[in-house]
Formats: C-alpha cells, sequence, structure tokens
C-alpha cells in the first residue's frame, strides 16, 4: 500500500519537475511543504525566504523561530503539523509575490492540502489568506474562525494570524499574534464539536 507520506512525496517531486513558476528562474531551489501528512492543522505562509531558499525547507529563518516558540506554547512541535508556502520558490529580494506566481503555484498547494486534508488551515498572514478568502482584511480577520466550503477541498475550517515575520519587530502586533495562536486548541476543539453534531 502507498502511505501518505509516499503520496505527499510524488506531489512534491511531480511539481519540483512541472512548475510554471517563473521564480524558479532566480531561486536556488523548490522549497515545497514540511512536516506531518496526517495533521490536523496546515500553516499557509507566504514564499520562502533567503534562508529557506539555501535548505530548502519552509520557516527556517527568523520568523521560522517566532514560530516554533508560539507551537511550543500550545504544547506543538514541528512534527505534530504540516507546513507549506502559497508560492513555492523565493522572490528576489524578498518582495511580495506576484498575482501569476501565486496562480503558477496554486495547484501544487491544492493537492497538499486535498492529500493531507487537515481539520483547520491556518493562514499566516494576508497573502496566504487572501489566496482564499480575497475580500478579507487581515486586520480585522486575525484570530477568528472561517468556515467555507471550496470545491475540491475538504478541509472547511480556516484560521487566518498575523504573518510571524510582520511581529518580529513590532511588539503589539506580536502579542495579538500570540493570543490569537493560544486560541487554536480552542478553535480544534470547535471543530470536533461540530463535527459531532
Ligand atoms: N516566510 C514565509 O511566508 N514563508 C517561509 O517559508 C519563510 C518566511
Amino acid at each position: 500500500m502507498v502511505t501518505k507520506e509516499e503520496k505527499l512525496a510524488g506531489i512534491n517531486k511531480k511539481w519540483i519537475s512541472e512548475c510554471a513558476c517563473e521564480l524558479k528562474k532566480t531561486a536556488t531551489q523548490a522549497v515545497p511543504g514540511n512536516g506531518s501528512p496526517s495533521a490536523e492543522i496546515v500553516f499557509i505562509g507566504e514564499a520562502p525566504g533567503k534562508n529557506e531558499d539555501k535548505e530548502g525547507i519552509p520557516f527556517v529563518g527568523a520568523a521560522g523561530k517566532l514560530l516554533n516558540e508560539m507551537l511550543a506554547a500550545i504544547k506543538l512541535e514541528r512534527k505534530d503539523i504540516y507546513i507549506t508556502n502559497i508560492v513555492k520558490y523565493r522572490p528576489q529580494n524578498n518582495r511580495d509575490p506576484l498575482p501569476e506566481e501565486k496562480v503558477a503555484c496554486r495547484d501544487w498547494l491544492l493537492e497538499e492540502l486535498k492529500l493531507i486534508s487537515p481539520k483547520l488551515i491556518i493562514f499566516l498572514g494576508r497573502h496566504a489568506m487572501n489566496n482564499f478568502f480575497p475580500e478579507l482584511k487581515i486586520s480585522n480577520a486575525h484570530g477568528k474562525m472561517l468556515v467555507k466550503k471550496f470545491k475540491g477541498m475538504n478541509t472547511t475550517y480556516f484560521f487566518p494570524l498575523y504573518h510571524p515575520a510582520a511581529a518580529l519587530y513590532d511588539g503589539s502586533m506580536r502579542e495579538t499574534l500570540m493570543n490569537d495562536f493560544k486560541k487554536i486548541p480552542k478553535v480544534l476543539r470547535e471543530i470536533e464539536k461540530r463535527e459531532k453534531e
């Protein structure tokens, strides 16, 4: 039997060769998602930065360090979750990814999400959130659970957060992010309750 790990590795291998994103030309390598394919929670960030581009692993730089600290505060480790980005290649000089770069990487992301089918998808920042909910503003939507059925996706619960990189040098945003983060266990319990009804 093919395991979920093997299926995920197959998805990443296929897209590493087929992804038509223009950023491929300037990036060192693709940065596929990382973590448990059986995770209940999938985190989605924006795009790899310098460290991620070098190592080929998402969230290994300063933002990743803050994320690890916040995970520890709710007794989770990176191996318990899955983390990926909407764009799998580093935009030069860390500029925002362009709409066409997001579109080029979208089916890769959707295949990952469909296979993992987590209970909850957490958006790290506005780019990840707006990829699914273009009408929302992160300043208003952060820390509130969203429920929506998307075609071809099993997950219906979403939770937007500020991006850890934005919170690195802003004390009040960091506090808001931590407070939102601490709501995650409660959000999961709420989902379990709704699923039983
Ligand atoms: N920021 C992101 O959005 N993704 C990463 O992988 C690293 C930093």
